[in-house]
């Protein structure tokens, strides 16, 4: 159905049809403080739509960013090793394939306390980072990363362009999905780049987030869900080009775009492009029984819990993070049913969860009260989660893996 007022993200048609519809959610980042447990809480529309031109899947609504900073609770990437990890990778693999040396300038957009950009620092290639939350931009700036605390916009990109800066290479991840003006964020990154640099950027997969019914990837923060079709328009539509691909495991399956000022795809791109054709990801159909299998997970895993429940399980959960808010208030999963939450950033701990309002404590609570079951919320780091809780699960604790269907681990 055509929806009147909204418009496409990246082509501005008219033309969004809904394929989910989670209703009015809180913001998933809003963690809540003891005093805030008194006082009603926001809420949002969260749905998603397809743009029937461009293919691009994203939420319809736009929450002012002034309103979701504010109410987002600092995150800090060294917390998790497997991000570390992937970083690291990232970082040589740039610096081998484009020859950077000391007189080239690696640009972070989204750098947070610097996990990334750390790397080239250790390479001794020049680096900057660019990020708008103030705690993490810090501790970039201890360990010797460069960091400007702002927001990266077209209008930024042209001041530092002024200063004479440009960047052989740009990384973004996990940012591209976030901004409300994705045409100004490539515009900027096109003033950034030199003739023959690269930004890399890395944003979730649709495709994993529709084949494996990843449905609390969708939150309000995160606007848009790529394909490499949708991407490669957008792209172009910005006069940048999409010149290799890689599909990679992160954050449930995401997509590592290499994207160029030339237009020159590899193979890469045109097989992607190609199975992406074949799969019809850019029509309806792909989508369309998605909804009916986010509702059945919702179903089947309130129906274990509640059984659990009546059994007399105490039940905890694992990570405060916005993909296990939006799983707990979708499925309604309250006080009633999970204990506590646990996290290892300290900065959650302490707080509540927005919506259920669970309380969020650190790990060693798993240990401390040995709950039977503990639902793993932050599914996308299951395996580093299960391996640092090893001696909860020798005490005889179970983990639960929620998506694509519930399983105890
Ligand atoms: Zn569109």
């Amino acid at each position: 159905m055509e929806k009147k007022d909204l418009r496409c993200r990246s082509c501005g048609s008219k033309r969004l049809e809904t394929v989910l519809d989670l209703g009015r959610m809180p913001l998933a980042d809003a963690l809540l403080t003891e005093e805030e447990l008194d006082l009603p809480e926001a809420a949002y529309p969260l749905e998603a739509a397809l743009c029937a031109d461009c293919s691009l899947l994203q939420i319809t609504e736009t929450v002012p960013p002034e309103v979701l900073f504010c109410r987002k609770y600092p995150y800090y990437s060294s917390f998790s090793d497997e991000l570390l990890r992937h970083s690291r990778e990232n970082a040589l693999e740039l610096i081998a394939s484009r020859g950077l040396n000391a007189k080239s300038l690696a640009v972070e957009i989204a750098s947070n306390d610097g996990y990334l950009l750390k790397n080239f620092v250790e390479k001794e290639i020049p680096c900057l980072g660019i990020d708008p939350a103030e705690g993490p931009a810090e501790a970039a700036e201890k360990i010797g990363v460069p960091t400007i605390c702002a927001f990266f916009t077209a209008e930024f990109a042209n001041e530092l362009a002024e200063m004479g800066k440009r960047a052989d290479v740009i990384i973004a991840n996990n940012v591209l999905a976030h901004v409300a003006d994705v045409r100004g964020f490539l515009a900027g990154i096109r003033t950034l780049l030199r003739e023959d640099g690269v930004a890399s950027i890395e944003a979730p997969y649709v495709r994993d987030l529709i084949d494996n019914c990843e449905f609390d990837t969708i939150y309000h923060e995160h606007l848009c869900y790529f394909s490499a079709t949708s991407a490669d328009r957008l792209l172009r539509n910005n006069g940048l080009y999409l010149n290799s691909v890689k599909r990679i495991p992160i954050h449930g399956g995401s997509l590592r775009l290499y994207v160029g000022k030339k237009d020159e795809p590899d193979g890469a791109v045109r097989a992607l492009l190609g199975e992406e054709r074949d799969r019809g990801i850019d029509g309806m159909n792909y989508y369309n029984e998605f909804a009916a299998k986010v509702g059945s997970i919702k179903s089947g895993l309130t129906h274990m819990l509640s059984m659990l429940r009546e059994q007399g399980c105490r039940i905890a959960a694992y990570g405060a993070a916005a993909k296990g808010a939006t799983l707990i208030n979708y499925a309604g999963l309250g006080k009633d049913l999970i204990d506590f939450v646990v996290d290892r950033n300290t900065h959650k701990q302490g707080r509540f969860m927005p919506g259920a309002r669970i309380p969020i404590s650190g790990p060693e609570r798993l240990l401390l009260e040995q709950p039977d079951y503990c639902l793993i919320l932050a599914w996308n780091f299951a395996e580093e989660i299960m391996n640092q809780q090893e001696e909860y699960r020798a005490r005889g604790g179970k983990f639960i893996l929620p998506i694509p269907e519930w399983k105890i681990a």
